[in-house]
């Protein structure tokens, strides 16, 4: 490596203010493309927040044996689902990836070992939302996986060693759903906003007044919490994300929430910004 190239990236990663974190209720794919009250507040926060040098997303839709971290170059952008417009299809987000950041990842990880990943990309967890914060795609973006064999609270042990990136100027963002439950989703009600059932109003609330209070416990020990979180969490991917966000609020820090909407019964696009 050239000493000017070592410099750019030492500079690039010297202390800055603590960035924010957020976790981002995606929901379906489609918001990738509408223009909806969910991607305006994914737009709003995108303003509010100062600008990353780059951002690690931990996105539901990527669930490995192992953690992995995606340190190539170009990441190719992938539409991993099936049944949308082909608009959907079309969309291309060419942000950067961060080989740096990746090493960096995985040198700072000591709770278990991390892979650098060069297949996997960009999948619509990541860039169906941070396209709305960034549209121009000039902001580098790394995924890091979900190990699907660990408990809520490996995850958030995990998490909570990235904290030092939050002083790099790298924005952690996680992506999946508060309340997911496909299964119980309201098919012939899919655009009718506000309308949830009642486990999956009972279970939100809950989570949001853990959210709140700092009482991160019961929501890291998620399958503890009664029927109302089974049927909320019936599978943890895209609950998990919002554990790694949680994971990296310090004591001092406010917590506000955004998006803050159900959808279709048995989704909550509920999100969530620390800092
Ligand atoms: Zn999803």
């Amino acid at each position: 490596m050239k000493l000017n190239e070592l410099n750019s990236i030492t500079d690039r990663m010297s202390g800055t203010e603590r960035m924010p974190v957020l976790f981002l209720g995606h929901g379906s794919p489609m918001n990738a493309i509408e223009e909806n009250e969910f991607v305006t507040g994914f737009r709003k926060v995108g303003g509010e927040i100062p600008r990353p040098n780059a951002i690690l997303c931990i996105s539901a839709h990527w669930e490995t044996q192992g953690t992995y971290v995606t340190a190539m170059q170009q990441p190719r952008t992938i539409h991993d689902f099936g049944g949308f417009p082909k608009a959907l299809f079309d969309v291309q987000y060419p942000a950067p990836g961060d080989p740096e950041l990746a090493k960096e990842t995985q040198t700072l990880i000591k709770k278990t070992e991390v892979g650098l990943d060069e297949k996997w990309g960009l999948d619509h967890g990541a860039w169906s939302v941070i396209k709305h914060m960034y549209p121009d795609a000039d902001v580098p973006v790394i995924q890091m996986s979900l190990d699907y064999r660990q408990s809520g609270r490996w995850h958030y042990e995990l998490a909570q060693e990235l904290n030092a990136l939050r002083r790099k100027g790298i924005l952690v963002v996680g992506s999946g759903n508060m309340v997911h439950n496909l299964g119980r989703v309201a098919w012939d009600r899919l655009n009718e906003v506000g309308f949830a059932y009642e486990w999956a109003t009972e279970a939100n609330e809950k989570m949001k007044s853990g959210i709140l209070s700092g009482d991160h416990d019961p929501l890291i020990n998620f399958r503890s919490q009664g029927k109302a979180f089974d049927l909320a969490i019936p599978t943890p991917e895209h609950y998990l994300p919002l554990l790694y966000t949680l994971a990296l609020q310090e004591k001092d820090e406010e917590v506000s929430l955004f998006n803050d909407r159900a959808v279709a019964g048995a989704l909550t696009m509920t999100s969530v910004k620390v800092g």
